[in-house]
């Protein structure tokens, strides 16, 4: 992916089609202003900046349904947009499409404590739901750093993971039925809260993980769980990723499904959140190369404390772990998973940063990380990087960081071929290039090369029935074409 390579912009609708465009929403929700119109355009990476002839907020399902009709038959392109913060463009529109914000979307429409069901609007944020969820003593187990900002529509639409997909798993897990809005205006409902239904394909399945290039969610039932009894999270030195892994292991040996989340991090970024983040206290005296963070929980109200006591003193005793703390507060829970969180905001504070969110088998995250270092090392001689993230689930966040003496766009013109190196361990590890973030464009040309063939065509076929006029986020996931 070139990030200086603009594509070029497709004409933007006539005025009067424009007019229809806006009279659906009303005035007061159509951002025309260019001021205005900037927090829509521009990715929190600063990767990405788009340009829009307007950006429509529906506040009902009908106004997006007349939105999409009218696109579909004039053929004029669209880009969904939730909370925009995927990290792969898939919410911009590079090419001058209209743009269709779900953020009004906002109201959660029932919970169904005895389903275990909560239907929410796809505009929701994920913090809204996960406290929607907990005032009906309920947990919604998805939990990304973004969660304040990203929506709903916008997590499934990217199939998002997050930091609780160890046992709770991902978007795709969380969804029980979905409201989708088709190309042609049509309204999918499929809001259903059944465990059970064989009656045919499983449509929901197609638009989860779409990246809007399907159809526009609009609400989704989401599967809730019990709220845990009693959690407890702790910070451990560990002496390599070879010992994160197995300390993994330890830790599921222990205590099963009741490890729900477990997270690695390399040094260099616990010194850029220290440096970067006034709040953020080192949670242990000494430096250590490499961290974990893990946290348990379980519906038993006394014993889990003991047992993460005994997970850490089995490691220490291997000679895996070589120091750690434990949670006494919840503040202190807060601060830990704080650190964690600010890593991928703090990287743009550092410099320019060459990214890769990808998944190896969980026993290959160690090697995956010393080929991949060195492989980098050789290509560009001086650049770090910085590894972390979801242990548990095998993602690594890859990043690789501009040298000091490399000017920033000089590094980022070796996106591709730094790219090109890490996958290439990736594929022969049989890993995903993209664990968690998606396609968006920025993978779209290289799917090609590590997507089974067969899989791209039905992929292209599926989009040619549900979006023949190519209205809905063109451009993104498949290239155009
Ligand atoms: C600090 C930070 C941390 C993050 N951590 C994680 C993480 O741990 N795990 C993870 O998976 N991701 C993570 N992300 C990425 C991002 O938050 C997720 O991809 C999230 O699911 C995007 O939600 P959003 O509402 O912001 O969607 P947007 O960014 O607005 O859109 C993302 C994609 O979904 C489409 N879309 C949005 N809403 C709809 C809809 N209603 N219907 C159809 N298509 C739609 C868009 O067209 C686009 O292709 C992180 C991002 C940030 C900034």
């Amino acid at each position: 992916m070139n990030l200086q390579t603009k594509p070029p912009l497709l004409p933007p609708p006539p005025a009067a089609l424009l007019k229809q465009f806006i009279d659906i929403v009303g005035q007061k929700y159509a951002v025309t202003d260019r001021d205005a119109q900037e927090p829509y355009l521009v990715e929190m990476r600063d990767l990405f900046h788009g340009i829009t002839p307007v950006i429509l907020r529906p506040g009902s399902v009908a106004e997006v349904s007349a939105i999409l009709k009218l696109a579909n038959e004039h053929k004029i392109a669209v880009v969904p947009q939730g909370g925009n913060t995927g990290l792969v463009g898939g919410q911009v529109p590079h090419r001058g499409e209209i743009v269709i914000s779900l953020t009004r979307l906002n109201k959660i429409r029932e919970i169904d404590p005895v389903s275990n069901t909560m239907t929410v609007e796809a505009g929701v944020t994920l913090q809204n739901a996960r406290a929607a969820a907990s005032d009906a003593d309920r947990l919604y187990p998805q939990l990304l750093p973004s969660e304040g900002t990203c929506t709903i529509g916008g997590n499934m639409s990217t199939n998002a993971g997050g930091i609780a997909a160890l046992v709770h798993g991902i978007s795709r897990q969380h969804a029980v039925g979905l409201e989708v809005v088709l190309a042609d205006g049509r309204v999918l409902n499929n809001l259903n809260k059944l465990k059970k239904d064989n009656t045919g394909y499983d449509l929901k399945n197609l638009f989860i993980g779409a990246e809007g290039t399907l159809g526009i969610i609009t609400a989704v039932v989401l599967k809730l769980v019990p709220k845990p009894r009693s959690v407890e999270t702790a910070w451990a030195a560990v002496t390599s990723p070879q010992a994160a892994v197995d300390m993994l292991g330890i830790a599921t040996a222990h205590l099963a499904s009741d490890v729900t989340s477990f997270e690695m991090m390399a040094r260099n970024g616990i010194e850029a959140v220290m440096t970067h983040d006034s709040v953020s206290r080192d949670p242990l005296a000494k430096v250590y190369p490499w961290y974990i963070l893990v946290e348990v929980s379980s519906q038993r109200t006394s014993g889990l404390r003991e047992a993460l006591e005994a997970i850490l003193t089995e490691g220490v005793e291997k000679g895996l772990v070589l120091d750690a703390t434990f949670a006494e507060s919840l503040d202190q829970q807060k601060a830990f998973w704080r650190i964690r969180e600010l890593f991928g905001e703090v990287q743009r504070l550092i410099g320019a940063s060459i990214k890769h969110d990808i998944s190896v088998p969980i026993a290959k995250i160690p090697e995956f990380i010393v080929e991949a270092d060195k492989a980098i090392a050789d290509l560009i001689p001086g650049t770090t990087t910085m590894p972390f993230g979801h242990v548990g689930d095998g993602n690594i966040h890859y990043n690789a960081m501009q040298p000091p003496e490399m000017s920033r766009q000089e590094f980022l013109n070796r996106w591709d071929d730094v790219n090109k190196v890490v996958f290439a361990i990736v594929k022969k590890y049989n890993g995903s290039i993209s664990a968690e973030h998606g396609v968006g464009v920025m993978k779209r040309d290289i799917l090609h090369i590590y997507k089974d063939p067969v899989a791209l065509d039905l992929m292209r076929g599926i989009k040619q029935l549900l979006d023949p006029n190519g209205i809905l986020n063109p451009g993104k996931v498949l290239p155009p074409g």
